[in-house]
């Protein structure tokens, strides 16, 4: 029974002041993106499991917190760039580009919950639609950064890659389209120290089998038929175009009688053969390449200085050095957004696990969180909106901040946690002082201030030293004197003194933290007063 009681692991109960603290970032997030033009948008946390599904592939249903409802296949969403994309699909691909939303609100994943990692957390975040190039990705880059440099934050890193940048230089190694992205998605492992690499290739092996890419075409060293016929294959395919080799597959499996199986049809496996063949030529290019990116990853570093590095692994790979100018004018912007160098990474061997990405991509770190804790992560992902819809290719890109671990950081900072909420406490001393009281406390609400009323009848003591503990600035004495003078007493909890003060005064008086002006002295505002 207990049991059933418990949170949901993976899940938070925020007190007040964190509570607070949370609610407090995500408006000033939001407050950043405006200042650039963002504006909010609000989209459900429900959406259908495809949306997902079609966005990031099927390995994204192992994180899914998703269920079938009525007929439907349901989920609580994992992120907000997949809605986002819908809405702008729904709603306004006949509006004028360029389009800049903000979003904020709970994510669901099913992960292995520990420290800063939940399964439900906040994200906040941007997708900016329409515009490519330097610029554009410039302003992300910049804003994700400014805005944590907003909040205080000083320990913040941006480490930048560009997935279009590795792509032509996977090119230039030769990779077709299915070894490129493949290539690109395994980045994300190599950065798992010595694990990933070996990862990579249990992958590779798995797809090729072990060192079948590293027999000479002409071994005759098989002990296994089916090798020996697809190298054989290979041979007569090696150096025929497409449609050529097709044929040629096409004409040995109806020559030989083959039988090709009921749900398949001949053409069906020759294309599967031929494929696999094709993959199979692209092995060694694939080890080089991720070879590449494992060097490429090793010389990260600040601007200038991380480019010449680049270039020199690109000259010991004889890859141009063009390619490499994308990344190089968003460095540049990003200076004039004042990003200073020291703060920003260049790693174009960084990895960020999904598929979708074809540009600029980049995370944020902060020192005293660790590399195990990213504060921020985008890109930009310019076939996303015509997977969900759109009828015309729409550049986007975007970025998300996971707003509890934005949080951390700052606590790490031994920053306040935050004052407490409650501004001044308002206290009737007795029954007849309560109408009073209650007129008080909305006059300091209607200025603005967050007050509490003492509703406990705890007495003036009581209250006072609950208050000194919860760090309340303010107490508000009310009692006859007050009531009928229309005036209010103010303890100044950190001072100790006590002030009385004209209502109409009153919340002035607590703003300022002073003792009114003597001009307001000469309105009969002040008295001063003995602590009771
Ligand atoms: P992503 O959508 O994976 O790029 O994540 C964007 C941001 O969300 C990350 O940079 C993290 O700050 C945050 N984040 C991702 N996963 C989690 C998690 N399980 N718990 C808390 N924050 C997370």
């Amino acid at each position: 029974m207990r049991q059933q009681l418990e949170r949901v692991r993976g899940t938070n109960d925020w007190p007040p002041l964190d509570a607070r603290q949370l609610h407090d970032l995500v408006r000033a997030l939001g407050d950043s993106f405006a200042s650039y033009g963002y504006e909010h948008i609000e989209v459900p946390v429900l959406e259908h499991t495809d949306l997902f599904r079609l966005k990031s592939g099927e390995d994204i249903l192992t994180k899914l917190y998703a269920f079938p409802y009525r007929g439907r296949d349901l989920c609580l969403r994992p992120e907000l760039t997949a809605s986002v994309g819908r809405y702008y699909v729904d709603h306004c691909q006949a509006a004028a580009l360029p389009q800049r939303f903000a979003y904020a609100g709970p994510v669901f994943r099913y992960e292995r919950p520990r420290q800063g990692r939940y399964r439900q957390f906040t994200q906040s975040g941007v997708e900016l639609i329409g515009p490519e190039g330097p610029a554009a990705d410039a302003e992300l880059a910049a804003l994700a950064w400014q805005s944590l440099a907003r909040l205080g934050l000083d320990d913040h890193r941006l480490e930048i890659g560009h997935f279009g940048v590795m792509a032509a230089l996977l090119r230039t190694l030769g990779l077709d389209d299915r070894a490129r992205s493949f290539v690109i998605a395994s980045m994300q492992d190599l950065r798992k120290a010595e694990r990933g690499r070996a990862q990579v290739d249990a992958r590779l092996d798995e797809l090729f089998g072990a060192g079948a890419e590293d027999q000479p075409p002409d071994s005759a060293d098989t002990t296994n038929t089916a090798d020996d016929l697809l190298a054989t294959l290979r041979r007569l395919v090696a150096g025929l175009d497409e449609q050529h080799a097709r044929e040629l597959i096409l004409g040995l499996l109806q020559a030989s009688h083959v039988s090709v199986g009921r749900t398949r049809s001949a053409a069906d496996v020759a294309d599967g053969l031929l494929r696999k063949l094709r993959w199979q030529d692209q092995a060694p290019g694939i080890r080089r390449a991720l070879e590449l990116a494992e060097r490429l990853r090793s010389v990260r570093g600040s601007p200038p200085a991380a480019f010449d590095r680049i270039r020199h692994v690109l000259t010991d790979y004889r890859l141009d050095h063009a390619p490499l100018h994308r990344l190089e004018a968003v460095s540049t912007q990003l200076g004039a957004y004042g990003v200073p160098p020291a703060a920003v990474t260049v790693n174009l061997g960084l990895g960020r696990g999904l598929p979708y990405y074809t540009g600029l991509v980049f995370e944020i770190y902060a020192d005293s969180l660790g590399p195990a804790q990213q504060l921020c992560g985008g890109g930009r992902y310019d076939g996303l909106l015509r997977l969900l819809g759109a009828n015309a290719d729409v550049p986007a890109a975007g970025f998300a901040f996971g707003v509890e671990r934005v949080k951390l950081a700052l606590d790490s900072h031994a920053r306040p946690a935050g004052t407490p909420t409650t501004q001044v406490q308002v206290i009737p001393l007795g029954a007849d002082d309560c109408a009073y009281a209650v007129t008080a406390a909305e006059q300091l609400r209607q200025a603005g201030l967050r007050v509490e009323l003492e509703l406990m009848g705890r007495g003036v003591k009581g209250t006072l030293r609950q208050a000194a503990r919860r760090g309340i600035p303010f107490c508000s004495i009310v009692g006859p004197e007050e009531r009928l003078g229309g005036t209010i007493t103010i303890r100044n909890m950190a001072a100790h003194q006590e002030q009385r003060v004209a209502l109409a005064d009153a919340a002035r008086y607590c703003q300022e933290d002073r003792v009114p002006a003597p001009a307001d002295r000469q309105a009969g505002g002040v008295t001063a007063t003995g602590a009771r």
